[in-house]
């Protein structure tokens, strides 16, 4: 239950979503906007459905300055929290997704992060939602290049706290949660990278029980 906004909004919100299996797109059922997003308003504002999804899911008032909620899903329609993560606008596009694509390979092309870039980095890796790899595909680096930029391996002289290397953050439950979902077959090792943000290699070390053991 969310403390920010009262229970009838979220009711109301939640009546308007096609609640499916927590994989799945669970799409808006009520008005669409021009841009193609859901629609939803609360206390006389507007607002992307898919940004009232994330605000519940995650407790916070508002979408941080200069970031976006992006689907993983490509599906402007759909509210799964699972399938929402916090973007940078990188121009003035409306789109993330497009944006993302974009950057890739241009103003990132040969991989060259910025100052600016380890700042955002940093605030963006310290968010669990958001995996190594959307941050990587943002900036058009690898994950261990992020990886080293956001624990302060590299740029140490950026005036921005550094993050704990996320491995730590793992704990036996998630790594327990990760083996039964790797073990059911379902799932390639690459994409639990994906799904928790882990690095190929902390990743194995979690399947092949060395680290996080029962
Ligand atoms: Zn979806």
């Amino acid at each position: 239950m969310s403390i920010l906004f009262g229970s009838s909004d979220v009711d109301r919100f939640w009546s308007k979503v096609d609640i499916k299996d927590s994989n799945e797109c669970w799409n808006w059922i009520a008005g669409i906007g021009t841009n193609g997003y859901g629609q939803f308003s609360v206390k006389f504002k507007k607002i992307g459905a898919h940004q009232f999804s994330y605000l519940l899911h995650n407790n916070i008032y508002e979408i941080p300055d200069k970031l976006c909620v992006c689907h993983r899903c490509d599906n402007r329609i759909c509210v799964n929290p699972k399938h929402l993560w916090l973007g940078t606008y990188k121009d003035n596009s409306e789109d993330c997704e497009q944006k993302n694509r974009t950057t890739k390979g241009s103003k990132h092309g040969n991989s060259k992060l910025t100052e600016d870039d380890v700042v955002e980095i940093r605030k963006m890796y310290k968010n669990k939602q958001i995996g190594i790899k959307d941050i990587a595909d943002i900036f058009g680096v690898s994950r261990t290049i992020i990886q080293r930029a956001a624990t302060g391996d590299t740029w140490k002289h950026v005036d921005s706290p550094i993050c704990e290397k996320r491995n730590k953050a793992v704990g036996l439950d998630l790594a327990v949660e990760i083996r039964r979902l790797y073990n059911t077959g379902e799932y390639k090792q690459k994409e639990l990278c994906d799904i928790y943000g882990l690095l190929s290699s902390e990743m194995s070390e979690i399947i092949n029980n060395k680290i996080w053991r029962e």
